[in-house]
C-alpha cells in the first residue's frame, strides 16, 4: 500500500513563561492524496487518557501543549475529517472537549481541551494490522503546573510559532488591493475551520450558518453592481481575528460586516431568547448580555489553539484602538446600524434590545465603519429553523443589501463627494 509509519521525536521549545509548548514530531511518507480522519475516540481514566485518530493514509503530527487554559493542540497537513456530527463533545479522563477542523489552508488541527496540565506520552503513528490505514494516537497523563512550566527559554527560535497568523492566506484573500471606484465592502463570516462558534442541540453550526449567509449576501451585494465585495473567507477555514482586522485593512474597505449567530445556556434563557442583534463597538459595554457576548467572540484565537500572549483580550481591547478611533467612524458604524434595524425589522425577528454595543476585537478597525450582526440564536428552535433555511438565508441577505445601499446613498448625498 505504500504507507510507512514513521518514528515520533520529542521536541521542547519554549514560548513566554506559562506557555511552554512539547512538540512531538512523527514524519511518515505519504501514500499519495490527501489524508482522511475516519475516527476519533478518547480512552482511559483521568490519570491517563488515550487520544487516537484513524487516518487513511500517514501525515506527520505536531502536538504540543498550551496553558491559559490548559490545552494540547494537534497540528496536521491536509487532513479531511469524515467524523460524525458530535465528535468531540463528550470528554473522558482527562479531556473535557476536543474539536478539529482546518486551521488555514492545507492546514488542519485538533484542539484538546484539558482538564488540567498534562504531559504527552507515547506518540505514535502505526500502520493497522491489515496494512490498510494508520492509527495516530498518544496518551495525556497529569503533571502539576510546575512541571508543565519546566524547559522555559530552551529555545528561542521557536518562540511565538503559533502566537503570530499561520503565512498562508485565506483562499478569499486576492492578490490585489482595491481597484474601481466602488466602494469596497468587506463581508466577514465568523469562526471557520477548527472554530465551529456556537452549536445548535441539532448539531448545527454557527461557522456554517453565517458563510452560507455570508455567501449569499456576497451574491446580492455584486450584483447590484454597486460594490467591490470582499471576504474575509470563502470556506471552512479558520482564520484569525488579526488576520481579519489586517484584511480589512488591507483592502481599505469602506463598510465592514461581521456575521454571527449566538447561543446561550440553559440558565440565560436559551429556549425563549431569540432574534437578531446589531453590534456596534464600544469600550464599554451596553449591557451584561453584550459584554458576555464580545468576550466569547473574542475568544476564538483561544478556540482555535493559538497562544493568545499576555495583554491581548479585554484589556488590549480597551486601551489600544479607542484613542485612534476617529468619532466619524464609530457615527457611521452607528448609521449603518440604524439602517440594517430598520430594514431587518418585518423582515426577521429582533431581539428586545436589537442595537448594542461592546467590546469586539473584530470591530477595532480605526479606518472602517462596522458593525457585527448575530443573526439569531442557535440555541432556540424557531431561531435555529430560519438559520438553516434556504430562503431565509436569502431574504435576510436581500435586508442587509438593502441597508447598504440606504447607508451609502445617504453618505453620498451627504458629501461633496471626492
Ligand atoms: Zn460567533
Amino acid at each position: 500500500m505504500g504507507i510507512r509509519a514513521g518514528s515520533v521525536g520529542l521536541r521542547t521549545v519554549a514560548a513566554a513563561a506559562a506557555m511552554l509548548m512539547h512538540v512531538w514530531t512523527g514524519g511518515t511518507a505519504l501514500a499519495g492524496g490527501t489524508a482522511s480522519a475516519t475516527k476519533a475516540s478518547l480512552s482511559g481514566d483521568q490519570y491517563r487518557t488515550t487520544f487516537q485518530l484513524d487516518l487513511t493514509t500517514g501525515v506527520t503530527a505536531e502536538i504540543y501543549t498550551l496553558a491559559n487554559p490548559y490545552r494540547v493542540i494537534v497540528d496536521l497537513p491536509d487532513v479531511e475529517f469524515e467524523l460524525p456530527d458530535g465528535t468531540g463533545q463528550d470528554g473522558r479522563g482527562l479531556v473535557r472537549t476536543f474539536r478539529y477542523g482546518l486551521f488555514a489552508e492545507r492546514k488542519a488541527r485538533v484542539v484538546l481541551d484539558t482538564t488540567g496540565p498534562v504531559r504527552i506520552e507515547r506518540a505514535a503513528m502505526t500502520a493497522t494490522p491489515d496494512g490498510k490505514g494508520i492509527v495516530f494516537a498518544f496518551d495525556m497523563v497529569t503533571t502539576d503546573p510546575a512541571s508543565f512550566g519546566l524547559g522555559t527559554g530552551a529555545d528561542k527560535a521557536t518562540e511565538g510559532a503559533d502566537a503570530k497568523p499561520p503565512p498562508e492566506k485565506p483562499p478569499s484573500d486576492p492578490a490585489q488591493p482595491r481597484r474601481t471606484g466602488k466602494a469596497v465592502v468587506m463581508i466577514d463570516p465568523g469562526h471557520g475551520g477548527i472554530d465551529g462558534g456556537a452549536v445548535s442541540a441539532s448539531n448545527l453550526l454557527e461557522k456554517d450558518v453565517v458563510l452560507a449567509v455570508g455567501k449569499e449576501l456576497g451574491r446580492q451585494l455584486a450584483a447590484t453592481g454597486r460594490y467591490d465585495v470582499r471576504m474575509t473567507r470563502a470556506s471552512d477555514v479558520f482564520v484569525s481575528l488579526d488576520q481579519r482586522l489586517s484584511l480589512s485593512a488591507k483592502h481599505e474597505v469602506d463598510l465592514f460586516i461581521s456575521l454571527h449567530a449566538d447561543s446561550l445556556a440553559e440558565e440565560h434563557g436559551a429556549r425563549v431568547v431569540r432574534g437578531a442583534t446589531i453590534y456596534t463597538l464600544s469600550e464599554r459595554a451596553s449591557d451584561e448580555q453584550a459584554r458576555r457576548m464580545a468576550e466569547k467572540e473574542n475568544a476564538s484565537d483561544l478556540v482555535a489553539g493559538i497562544n493568545v500572549v499576555d495583554g491581548e483580550g479585554d484589556d488590549e481591547v480597551k486601551s489600544i484602538l479607542f484613542d485612534l478611533m476617529k468619532r466619524e467612524t464609530a457615527n457611521f458604524s452607528a448609521d449603518f446600524s440604524n439602517a440594517l434595524v430598520r430594514k431587518m425589522k418585518g423582515a426577521t425577528p429582533l431581539a428586545r434590545e436589537p442595537q448594542r454595543a461592546a467590546a469586539f476585537k473584530v470591530l477595532k478597525q480605526s479606518h472602517a465603519p462596522s458593525v457585527l450582526v448575530e443573526l439569531g440564536y442557535l440555541s432556540n428552535p424557531e431561531d435555529e429553523k430560519l438559520l438553516n433555511s434556504p430562503a431565509w438565508r436569502k431574504k435576510i441577505a436581500g435586508t442587509i443589501t438593502a441597508a447598504v445601499d440606504t447607508y451609502f446613498a445617504k453618505r453620498t448625498a451627504g458629501s461633496p463627494g471626492p
